[in-house]
């Protein structure tokens, strides 16, 4: 594959060109991961920057409802929206929530919109780095506007958190009084609340459960990187479109003050930092899935389970097996 043209396409909004650029990245063939690492290498110049927006949310609270309405609230001032997703289910049981074809259908229509479904690969580790990477082509296609939705199960907020600017945590209105269990640590990451479906019959519900949210965010601890008042929660209906735009209004105020503010390069900085210690920890766990590695394992761990050796000294001595020492 020839590089700097695949590179030049990118640059100039083919969306061809970033579609397969996308694919080469998710392969996790030796020759492909070359190539990636090389193209990614050569857009990292481009000097182009997106707001990167990740957005998460149980299953149901209208994630892409929002997304599409959102998106097309975007597009439609002449802004360019990439919709990426980090779906740690798409792979284990095969059945991805959020590669539905069905979903965004009128978003995947428009011509200043691109949509990519979450890479399946055979750990959420893996799913992220290339979602990531994927991030950064979206950015040199020059995209204003770069949405990366996870399903709020697990580990996958807190990666979603690492690749974006911002981090929108999407809300449906509770039932009774209680704050829909959401854990605190998620609550921290949070920007902004959006608590979606403010319309009809659970209009009033939606304005309870803002309240309770806004009320707890203001008791998490002020981060020093923000402005009064945020993080905030709001009320939005996607499927009414009402309150996008606010809730755009807000996400840009917080974006300005942090570049004003030097908190939005710091950001970036310090996911930098991430990611290339969760490089160097991959790689390592890369190494220990060879065969020969697997086999040194398999034989070390019997020795153990027989009690000829301890759990600590074999450790060690296939630490230094893999460090290529005798
Ligand atoms: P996801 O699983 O988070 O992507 O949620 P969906 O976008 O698929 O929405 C789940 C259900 O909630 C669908 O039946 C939507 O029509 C509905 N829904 C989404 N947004 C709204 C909203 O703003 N108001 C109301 N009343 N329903 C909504």
């Amino acid at each position: 594959m020839d590089i700097s043209d695949l590179r030049d396409r990118i640059l100039a909004d083919d969306r061809r060109a970033l579609s397969r650029a996308i694919t080469l990245i998710e392969s996790t063939r030796a020759d492909h991961r070359e190539q990636a690492v090389a193209l990614i290498e050569a857009l990292k110049t481009s000097g182009r920057e997106a707001v990167r927006i990740g957005l998460s949310g149980t299953p149901g609270v209208g994630k892409s409802t929002f997304i599409e309405s959102f998106g097309m609230m975007l597009t439609a001032q002449g802004l360019k929206v990439a919709v990426l997703a980090v779906d740690p289910s798409s792979t284990r049981s095969g059945g991805s929530i959020l590669g539905d074809k069905t979903r965004m259908e009128r978003l995947s229509r428009d011509p200043k919109a691109f949509i990519r479904p979450s890479p399946s690969q055979s750990h959420l580790g893996g799913v992220a780095r290339r979602t990531r990477e994927a991030v950064t082509l979206c950015e040199a296609a020059g995209f204003d506007v770069v949405l990366i939705e996870t399903v709020g199960v697990g580990q996958s907020e807190t990666v979603v958190a690492e690749m974006s600017d911002l981090f929108i945590l999407l809300l449906a209105p509770a039932g009774g009084d209680e704050l829909q269990g959401v854990k605190r640590g998620i609550m921290e990451m949070a920007d902004i609340i959006l608590v979606n479906k403010a319309d009809g019959d659970l209009k009033p519900a939606a304005i309870r459960t803002c309240s309770d949210y806004a009320g707890a965010l203001r008791l998490l601890r002020k981060r020093p990187q923000d402005p009064e008042g945020f993080p905030k929660a709001t009320t939005v209906s996607a499927l009414h479109e009402e309150g996008l735009r606010h809730a755009w209004d807000e996400m840009m105020t917080l974006i300005k003050w942090r570049r004003e503010n030097g908190h939005f390069a710091g950001r970036r900085a310090e996911q930098a930092r991430y990611w290339f210690r969760e490089e160097v920890r991959q790689g390592l766990l890369a190494r220990l899935a060879t065969p020969d590695a697997r086999t040194v394992m398999q034989d070390y761990a019997e020795r153990v389970a027989e009690g000829e050796m301890t759990p600590t000294v074999a450790a060690s001595e296939v630490l230094r097996r893999l460090h290529g020492e005798p």
